[in-house]
């Protein structure tokens, strides 16, 4: 495993990590899942996922598929428990998507003055387009639900559905221009699950919830998008 320190900045200049490892060595054609912690800073649960499963992809293989998993995409909202960013944006409402608008509903879903203004959005789309991940998974917490947007993720989020007994749902119910769903699926046809962790949930049940799913996952190296 590999970590980059200070792999982009907040806009609030905080260091946001990112860290890889995987059958990176052995193929390079493979391509990677991408899985992304902490969007909203108001949401623990996502964090307190993606830093579990990176202690225990410390010891995994280098045999499992390739992966990237950046911790916490947002720690500007995370020190402060809020939502946005430092500059207010809502980080799942700035990708570059087709669909982006600047309208919003209330202040928590500011979507930044233009598409892609926000520098962890910056950062982000460029490693999406430049690994095309065979699949996106980035964890929230909600209503507990596994969303998931395009049909070649539909047996990972299977696996997800199964060992949390959370429904698989098609999106989550209201419009949100600007997401990631937006950006990566429907504009590159790049598969996105959203885990929406029951919020306010104990964060010990976290880790155990999705960690059979997620080992499989990571472990299941037929799925390759060739
Ligand atoms: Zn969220």
């Amino acid at each position: 495993m590999n970590v980059i320190k200070e792999w982009a900045k907040s806009a609030g200049g905080h260091a946001i990590s990112l860290a890889y490892g995987g059958g990176f060595v052995f193929e390079k054609n493979h391509k990677p899942l991408l899985f992304i912690g902490g969007v909203h800073g108001d949401e623990p649960e996502g964090v307190e996922l993606a830093t579990r499963f990176l202690q225990y992809l410390e010891h995994s293989s280098e045999k499992t598929s390739p992966w990237i998993l950046i911790p916490c995409l947002n720690p500007d909202g995370y020190m402060k428990v809020e939502r946005t960013n430092g500059n207010g944006v809502d980080l799942n409402r700035n990708y570059p998507a087709k669909n982006w608008s600047p309208d919003c509903d209330a202040p928590r879903y500011f979507p930044g003055t233009k598409a892609a203004s926000e520098p962890e959005i910056q950062a982000l789309t460029a490693l999406i387009e430049a690994e095309r991940p065979r699949l996106i998974l980035h964890f929230h917490s909600w209503k507990p639900c596994i969303v998931c947007s395009g049909e070649k993720g539909r047996l990972d989020a299977q696996r997800l559905a199964r060992a949390s007994n959370y429904e698989i749902v098609s999106d989550i119910g209201y419009p949100t221009p600007g997401s990631l769903s937006s950006f990566a699926n429907k504009d590159h046809d790049i598969p996105v699950i959203c885990i929406e962790e029951e919020a306010g949930v104990a964060l010990a049940e976290v880790w155990p919830r999705f960690q059979p799913a997620l080992i499989e996952i990571l472990n299941d190296t037929s799925m390759r998008d060739k």
